[in-house]
């Protein structure tokens, strides 16, 4: 098999495997109860949210531990908008967002909070000019992604937020797809509040984190116990939290690595499909983007049969998010980018990690090429 679909989930790191497995077999304690035995449980909590902090370079604020991106990204703007009581209260996001932003921002619209959505440009940038004229009176919350997930184009989050800074609005960013594969400094990139989660990095599904800078309001989402500062009441999940910070010591390690590996092997991909099949075309700025990902459009190609065609052949990949892939609608990423739905219905994403090799992507050449050729000769394209 030849996955090429790690910006939907990442295996285990083996080291991170190893760690999670010895706390699901020693380390069944509950942390917050007072005996020895819980706060040794306790002390590794603690020291998990002491690596994020450091790693995330962290001076003043707080790592809240959750169930993942999802979990940290509603937290986040839901927990925001509910600790504001005036009455007008006005949101801005992207189009592009992943749909656990966008579906938060879509559930505080029908119930009344007024909502504005940045565009973006044709290679998936956002335009910080464009943030300033949507910005009102009421504006209490800017939400924009650190790099899409279908196109890994990164935004300028350091403009945005030194435009939120300067109006006094929070700053929030979903940086599940950058945490653990570039360097992600939240005192560089100047937000208030960043979500990631462990399984995009080689830590276990399930589990994630919110960073918020200190003297944000957060209202809890849950109603419980004080655990996480009361932000996030339950029963810590052990296991999940050791594993990730295991993941992120994991990174730290192989960050430059990890780059210098992938993105050579990326690059070829792209040239070896763009050189072969006639029309193709990358989705998303060449040089702002994350050096795994390639979002490829194959004109007169349907997305739906060349992914069953791949598939046979033991290549994995999507057509975009794994949350929208349900649909059968082309992506509303590629549409925002002002692509048609033809277009967008004839793209794919290939995303590499930390496992992929050079004999992979040769092969990976090699099929991808075969299949759309058949593909479109079967349509007399
Ligand atoms: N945000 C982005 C950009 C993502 O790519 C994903 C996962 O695909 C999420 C959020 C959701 O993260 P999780 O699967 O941990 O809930």
């Amino acid at each position: 098999m030849i996955y090429l679909d790690y910006n939907s989930t990442t295996p285990l790191d083996e080291k991170v495997k190893e760690v999670f497995i010895h706390q699901i077999k020693t380390g069944f304690a509950n942390p917050s109860s007072f005996y020895r035995l819980s706060q040794k449980e306790k002390a590794k909590i603690e020291y998990a949210r002491d690596v994020v902090s450091s790693f995330l370079g962290v001076r003043e604020g707080q790592i809240i531990f959750t169930s993942g991106g999802t979990e940290a990204n509603n937290l986040a703007i839901k927990g925001v908008v509910f600790a504001h009581k005036n009455k007008n209260k006005h949101i801005i996001t992207s189009r592009i967002e992943h749909p656990s932003v966008l579906n938060v921002f879509s559930c505080l619209q029908e119930e009344g909070v007024r909502v504005s959505f940045l565009n973006c440009d044709r290679d998936g940038l956002v335009d910080p000019n464009e943030l300033i004229s949507l910005i009102n009176k009421d504006t209490i919350l800017v939400s924009v992604m650190h790099a899409n997930n279908e196109t890994g184009v990164i935004q300028p989050l350091e403009e945005i937020s030194r435009i939120c800074r300067e109006r006094n609005i929070v700053f929030h960013s979903d940086a599940v797809q950058t945490v653990g594969k570039i360097p992600v400094n939240v005192e560089k990139l100047g937000v208030d509040l960043l979500s990631f989660s462990a399984h995009k990095f080689y830590g276990p599904a399930g589990a994630g984190a919110l960073f918020i800078r200190k003297n944000i309001e957060i209202t809890p989402l849950f109603s419980g116990g004080a655990q996480e500062f009361g932000l996030r009441p339950g029963t810590e999940n052990t296991p999940a939290i050791v594993g990730l910070a295991e993941a992120i010591k994991v990174a730290e390690e192989k960050l430059s690595l990890d780059k210098t590996k992938i993105k050579p092997l990326r690059d070829k991909l792209e040239k070896e499909l763009l050189k072969r099949i006639e029309g193709a075309k990358v989705n998303g700025h060449l040089k702002k983007r994350l050096y795994n990902t390639l979002n490829i459009s194959f004109p007169g190609i349907d997305q739906q049969s060349l992914l069953i065609l791949l598939d046979r052949e033991g290549i994995f990949a999507s057509a975009r998010s794994a949350c929208a892939s349900g649909s059968l609608s082309p992506s509303y990423v590629l549409k925002a980018m002002g692509r048609n739905d033809k277009e967008a219905s004839s793209s794919l994403r290939f995303s590499l990690g930390r496992y992929t090799t050079e004999e992979e992507i040769d092969k990976a050449i090699e099929i991808i090429f075969s299949c759309v050729k058949k593909i479109r000769k079967n349509i007399g394209f």
